[in-house]
């Protein structure tokens, strides 16, 4: 039996020797941290990847949430997804706001746009949500609300890098409205060729991680996605430290700055990221074909006129249907060193921090629950042979 560990996710390493050229560029410059070269280049080279007008670095992915909400002066009730990673709602903790749950829409695993007016208090001022698995939330529905209710609009896009949705508003609902199709074992969309524009254009703010696990890492690493240069000067400064110049702070500033070695390896890695990408995509092709069968199981499809980064390949399990429970596949598959994630589990409302939240409340949050329960993300990244995609699969298509 073959027992060689496979692990959910693998990171996207540079090549050593281009790595080690950088590296020596550094030790000759001797300038190895605070906006060098390297960092400069690497927001340039970002922005026009990412098609966004200003990028500002940070050093993980969490920093950046926090630093939107200082930067918004955001106080009082922020409404926000507990089908994330734990992050998100810190980071409202953190600004000493309180987190107000809102059930995920079933069929995206995203904040429900539906439930968010419903949770709009004289206290609330801000919405965070997240693009969870690189799904698209629904922009333009919390663009409504928001501009409706006069709040601001955050997006943890820490899953969004690279994610394109349809530039057009007729293209878009189309693509919106056959989501709702995308989670089940339906036919798969039809690829269509429409104008695509970065979901990171969408709300004030949006921030990324470029954590090791992500689809696109610099090891530890993140970025805030603004739109105008005076919140790009203000955003810098408040990275490092308030500082403005020699003898202004404009506030309590964190220090969040990048240094030189991991601006060079991510410059290296946005040179491959493409190729790693489409690597993905060719996994989440293999397992969309094995499991579309299988009874008990579902997943989503690409949405039509998307381009999706495949940064997590999430099933959804019907123990019923299925014949085991997420539980008992997880701990089978893990006894044989095939490790998949139970992620997002267990919801950030259910941690000792939020859970004395009304809004935590589990009757506030089925879907959110439901999803949690059933959720299992098999291993995905760019360096999946085919005998692991059989050895993974043979747990679950029989
Ligand atoms: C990874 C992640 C973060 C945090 O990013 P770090 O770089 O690890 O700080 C925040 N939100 C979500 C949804 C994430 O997946």
């Amino acid at each position: 039996m073959n027992n060689k560990l496979i692990t959910v996710t693998s990171p996207l390493l540079p090549n050593l020797d281009e790595f080690h050229e950088m590296l020596q560029q550094i030790w000759d410059s001797k300038w190895i941290t605070n906006m060098g070269q390297f960092h400069k280049q690497l927001e340039k080279e970002l922005a026009d990847y990412l098609k966004v007008p200003y990028v500002s670095l940070f050093t993980n992915g969490t920093l950046p949430l926090l630093t939107a909400l200082q930067a918004m002066r955001i106080t009082g009730e922020v409404i926000t997804t507990p089908y994330s990673f734990v992050a998100t709602t810190h980071s409202i903790w953190w600004n000493g706001c309180k987190p107000v749950f809102v059930d995920i829409d079933p069929k995206t695993g995203n904040l429900d746009p539906e439930k968010i007016e419903a949770a709009i208090t004289p206290k609330t001022t801000a919405i965070m949500p997240v693009h969870c698995y690189g799904k698209p939330c629904d922009v333009r529905r919390i663009k409504e609300i928001a501009d409706r209710y006069g709040l601001k609009v955050i997006y943890d896009a820490a899953h969004a890098f690279a994610l394109e949705i349809p530039k057009n508003e007729a293209d878009y609902n189309v693509a919106f409205n056959e989501a709702n199709n995308c989670f089940s074992q339906n036919a798969p969309t039809k690829h269509v060729e429409v104008e695509t524009e970065s979901i990171l254009n969408w709300g004030d703010m949006s921030t990324l991680s470029f954590h090791a696990t992500k689809v696109y890492n610099t090891i530890e690493g993140g970025a805030m996605i603004m739109h105008d240069e005076a919140t790009k000067r203000r955003i810098d400064d408040l990275k490092n430290f308030g500082i403005h110049d020699d003898v202004t702070v404009i506030g309590p500033g964190i220090n969040s700055k990048v240094d030189e070695m991991r601006s060079a390896y991510g410059i290296l890695n946005l040179r491959q990221v493409d190729a790693a990408i489409a690597e993905r995509q060719k996994v989440a092709k293999v397992y969309r074909e094995a499991l579309r069968p299988v009874d008990g199981i579902t997943f989503f499809d690409d949405m039509s006129g998307v381009k999706h980064n495949y940064s997590y390949f999430p099933i959804f399990i019907d123990s019923e249907k299925f014949g085991m429970t997420r539980d008992e596949l997880f701990f089978k598959m893990k006894a044989d060193n095939v490790l998949a994630r139970r992620y997002f589990y267990p919801l950030i409302s259910e941690f000792s921090s939020y859970r004395g939240l009304e809004s935590a409340d589990p009757k506030n949050l089925p879907n959110a629950h439901k999803m949690a329960d059933s959720v299992l993300c098999l291993p995905m990244h760019h360096q999946l042979s085919e005998a692991d995609l059989n050895r993974i699969l043979s747990y679950i298509v029989k």
